[in-house]
């Protein structure tokens, strides 16, 4: 007879696999690194902002599943190589303690390729939310452009705009990802 023990045991490894997860997604310039007319896609001027690494690791140390949600035309203007753009990332990876769950981004530009990853769109957002399980009601969006908000408003997650852009859409506004990420924490 299996007992009342092993049978809560399971009930609880089946919620921990197939629970709903909190999650951050965050866009990358201007929130991560610090933005850039012609694009941050070398060592040299791929600046991790102040404060953002400890910001990162206090959101994983909350219990958010960290996603990045980036758009990188530059790929499909032919200025930059994916290889070039995954150094920074692996680069980044390696500053925070390899604590982000994943990177997506868009390569593509209207001008060259339509696609619906690129924000405005929301299939990255999408994806992510799918893929990690996130839960909306305790879930956010960092950015700051408001093609950043636009799809994570349509999912229905909470926002935050950031770097002194307010377009009246976020649901919240902060001065960057340590504010925000004490405006996150402070909700718990
Ligand atoms: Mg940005």
């Amino acid at each position: 007879m299996v007992s009342y023990l092993v049978i809560a045991q399971l009930y609880f490894y089946v919620i921990e696999c197939y629970g709903m997860n909190k999650c951050v997604f965050l866009d990358r310039d201007g929130v991560i690194n610090k933005d850039r007319v012609n694009y941050a896609y070398d060592l040299e001027h791929f600046i991790i902002i102040d404060g953002v690494i400890e910001s990162l690791k206090a959101l994983k140390n909350a219990g958010y599943r960290l996603i990045v949600v980036t758009n990188q035309s530059g790929i499909a203007k032919g200025i930059y190589t994916r290889e070039q753009m995954r150094a920074c990332h692996d680069y980044l990876q390696q500053a925070c303690g390899n604590i982000i769950d994943h990177i997506y981004y868009s390569p593509c530009h209207p001008s060259i390729s339509e696609s619906l990853t690129r924000k405005p769109d929301s299939l990255m957002l999408e994806k992510g939310i799918a893929r990690f399980q996130a839960d909306i009601d305790s879930s956010w969006l960092i950015g700051d452009k408001g093609r950043d908000i636009v799809p994570a408003r349509k999912m229905g997650l909470k926002t935050i705009q950031v770097d002194g852009h307010d377009d009246g859409i976020a649901t919240h506004v902060a001065a960057d990802l340590k504010a925000a990420t004490s405006l996150i924490l402070a909700g718990q």
